[in-house]
């Protein structure tokens, strides 16, 4: 079965998350994604982030009658730590847990946002990480796509010559390097973030159009986001 990985902060989950994870779940016949909010993200580590436990609870009042969508504890302060001081959760160790739960019939996909992918040479060891499994790209507003190939870490990034065949294998949504297999979800396009929210809440206004109503109640309820950016 097809399984699709999808890492984040989630602070708060939103319908811009919930709309990638349909639209990929269709297009790529995923019986799974797994939403995996981590511990400490470690790209987020200059603003503070919600704690964990509340930042779970939204994604699992979000995914309630989701069938298909998943929500994971891996990257959990007990997951993570094993008893040991906390540390960032990194998606290479994730992705490799996951994969050695799953069976050879299995096929493991990372599931990101493009604004996140710009940054992925930043990431922990990241040629392996994307060596591990396929990635699926999604659109986000006011970001390209085009930009794809470009933010690969420098050992695969495709030479000058490849960039004409590159361009059409864009066109078809599919990015073949070598070892490293990329495909393109163009089909996204819900202009929502977890600033924005966190904005909204703090000037008072409605969250309806930007998370789902459990999630709404839930950030009332325990008064998130009233003193922070
Ligand atoms: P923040 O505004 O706090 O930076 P965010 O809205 O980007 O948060 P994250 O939890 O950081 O949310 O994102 C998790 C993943 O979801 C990332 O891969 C990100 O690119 C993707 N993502 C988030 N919102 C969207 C969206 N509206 N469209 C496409 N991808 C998205």
């Amino acid at each position: 079965m097809n399984i699709a990985l999808f890492g984040g902060t989630f602070d708060p989950i939103h319908r811009g998350h919930l709309n990638v994870a349909r639209a990929a779940a269709e297009r790529f016949k995923l019986k799974e994604v797994w939403f995996v909010p981590a511990d400490i993200p470690p790209h987020k580590q200059k603003a503070p982030v919600t704690v964990y436990y509340h930042r779970y609870a939204m994604v699992a009042l979000a995914l309630a009658g989701e069938k298909r969508f998943v929500p994971s504890l891996l990257e959990s302060p007990d997951c993570e730590a094993g008893g040991k001081e906390r540390r960032p959760s990194y998606s290479i160790e994730t992705v490799r847990r996951v994969k050695s739960m799953l069976g050879t019939r299995d096929r493991l996909y990372f599931l990101i946002g493009i604004d996140a992918f710009r940054d992925i040479a930043t990431w922990y060891k990241a040629e392996e990480l994307l060596r591990e499994c396929d990635f699926i790209v999604a659109a986000r507003p006011g970001y390209s796509l085009a930009d794809v190939a470009g933010s690969l870490p420098k050992g695969l990034r495709p030479k000058d010559d490849d960039a004409a065949s590159l361009q059409k294998q864009n066109k078809s949504g599919r990015l073949e390097l070598p070892g490293v297999r990329l495909h393109l979800l163009p089909e996204t396009h819900e202009d929502v973030s977890a600033t924005q929210i966190r904005a909204a809440v703090r000037s008072g206004r409605g969250l309806t159009k930007l998370v789902p109503d459990a999630v709404a109640e839930y950030i009332y309820k325990e008064r998130l986001y009233r003193g922070k950016s």
